[in-house]
């Protein structure tokens, strides 16, 4: 049997339309923020959970491999084709919020859905998922972040987003669909995860290496009414962390977030400047404040906050504090202040801005038009200063090439439930674009020429990096190809991830290669 017969067999069982193999398409669904990966054969688009499956069976029936994608917009090489005889599956069509339960705290949707969509659909309802999205939640997808693990709104509480899972429906590698949680049976409904076993944790951060997850139930609960930010700025990273940790400990903020001098300037930078957008600012910020007085306040404590703040030299933190009463914001800000008073505070503009639109389409360029690369390690607090030490040292060591290259690192550090932190160290450094680049990124931003030594050195400090955080015990969310999970494993822990791998995916062809797991 031909390919060019295997497609036809596609086009006629799971729609003509789903089956792509125009050059541009293809390229741009081979390429994520930092990385290209082969051409595949085809970039199949099912519009239903029983195309995908029939869709699947087929394409592994004939020895393609299918690599998952969602939005794309990760950057750990975690969806890209490994051989020309590989299929990218898009799950942009399968957009369908299934059900909303807003009495049984539940929520199924396609996993194509992006977070952006879902929390629109909830609003109405009052409510939303405890986990509601990445700062790329425009474009990600729910399926791409349970399959990566991912961070930001709601995990200074909840942690990352596999913390907020009831169930998943995934489609496995011969086509079978397997529903794991309570949904999974027979006149049940899906509220419940921990029914035997937790089958569903072991599709979660899996990098779509054991199965295409085709529908997710996430847990539903009330929207706060009452949500303010609050800033401060630390003078040392021990400041920081102190304050990160305490406040993270007795669980009082539903995000929180830093960043260091360089990631300040350019969030000031990035920031549209002018009063028409100052005011566009203001009046999305005070609309987060509840009731005239608390408008008010905030407005005032904005205006006259300016911008001068986002040039003083330290940390700058941020914590977004929730309640459902103003007695109880007060109480909660007033325990933030007090494990944060070995800081100055700041006035809250960018706790404030995110959540007046945390849902944006992102450029995946800086604005000076240069690659970006973003990478992460999750320790204990107890463990944040040595790693600091040493991926400062790591830096140091290279600061005059780096100058010379034109490359900056800038750190954003993020609090995750309440005892793990985010270091996430961002590399910059100019490059020419790719396709992907030339769609996802805003008219104007400026040029540059292919740049083969920078990247080279970017890839160097990459892997250090990398090795420095696995030697202090980090772990990582959105591993793809590029995080060692594998690496310091027991024999018979990796004997048993090959023989769960065997059991969904006997022959590697669901996204091979993520995780790091050879056959
Ligand atoms: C500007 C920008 C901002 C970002 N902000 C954040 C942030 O705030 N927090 C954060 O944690 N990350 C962030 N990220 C990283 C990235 O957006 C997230 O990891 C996001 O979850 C990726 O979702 P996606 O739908 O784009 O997944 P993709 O990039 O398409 O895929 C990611 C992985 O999931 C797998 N996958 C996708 N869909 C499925 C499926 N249905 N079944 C099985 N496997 C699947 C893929 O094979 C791949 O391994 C950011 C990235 C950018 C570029």
């Amino acid at each position: 049997v031909t390919d060019a017969a295997i497609l036809d067999d596609l086009r006629h069982r799971c729609g003509a339309d789903s089956v792509v193999t125009d050059a541009d398409t293809l390229r741009f669904m081979s390429q994520d923020t930092a990385a290209e990966g082969a051409l595949p054969l085809l970039v199949f688009a099912p519009e239903t959970v029983e195309a995908l499956a029939d869709g699947v069976a087929l394409l592994t029936g004939a020895g393609i491999a299918v690599h998952p994608r969602g939005g794309g917009m990760s950057y750990t090489d975690a969806f890209l084709p490994q051989s020309a005889r590989s299929a990218v599956i898009d799950t942009g069509r399968l957009n369908r919020i299934t059900e909303i339960d807003a009495d049984g705290l539940w929520v199924t949707v396609e996993t194509g859905v992006t977070w952006a969509e879902l929390d629109a659909a909830l609003a109405p309802h009052g409510v939303r998922t405890p986990f509601w999205g990445p700062f790329s939640g425009y474009t990600a997808t729910v399926g791409g972040s349970l399959s990566q693990g991912t961070a930001t709104f709601g995990s200074g509480r909840i942690g990352s987003s596999g913390n907020a899972v009831l169930g998943l429906e995934v489609v496995l590698a011969d086509g079978r669909r397997v529903v794991t949680g309570s949904g999974g049976r027979e006149g049940a409904t899906p509220f419940d995860r921990n029914y035997g076993p937790d089958l569903t944790g072991m599709f979660l951060q899996d990098a779509g290496a054991f199965g295409v997850k085709a529908r997710a139930t996430l847990p539903l609960e009330p929207r706060p009414s009452h949500v303010e930010g609050c800033s401060f700025l630390f003078n040392d990273f021990g400041g920081l962390t102190q304050a990160m940790r305490t406040v993270a400990r007795d669980g009082l903020a539903a995000e929180s977030f830093a960043m260091d001098p360089v990631v300040t300037r350019q969030f000031a930078d990035q920031t549209p400047k002018g009063l028409a957008a100052d005011l566009r600012a203001l009046v999305g910020i005070v609309g987060t404040a509840r009731g005239p007085l608390a408008k008010l306040r905030t407005a005032v404590r904005v205006v006259l906050g300016g911008r001068g703040f986002l040039a003083r030299e330290g940390y700058h933190c941020h914590f977004t504090v929730e309640a459902d009463s103003a007695r109880e914001l007060a109480g909660r800000l007033a325990r933030v202040r007090r494990h944060c008073a070995h800081g100055q505070e700041l006035p809250p503009t960018v706790p404030q801005a995110t959540r007046a639109a945390p849902f944006s389409p992102l450029p995946v360029l800086s604005p000076k038009g240069e690659r970006v690369l973003p990478l992460h390690g999750i320790v204990p607090y107890a463990a944040a200063p040595a790693l600091d030490a040493a991926l400062k040292a790591i830096v140091a060591a290279r600061r005059p090439a780096l100058d010379a290259a034109g490359i900056t690192v800038a750190t954003a550090f993020f609090g995750l439930g309440r005892n793990a932190f985010l270091y996430e160290p961002v590399i910059y450094w100019p490059d020419a674009r790719t396709l992907y680049h030339e769609r996802r990124t805003p008219e104007g931003f400026p040029r540059h020429p292919e740049n083969p030594a920078a990247r080279a050195l970017v890839a160097a400090m990459k892997d250090d990096m990398i090795d420095a955080m696995s030697a202090h015990g980090a772990s990582h969310l959105q591993i793809g190809r590029l995080y060692p999970w594998t690496r310091g494993r027991s024999d018979a822990f990796m004997a048993f991830a090959r023989d769960l791998k065997r059991a969904v995916d006997p022959h590697n062809l669901m996204n091979p290669g993520a995780l790091g797991l050879a056959p």
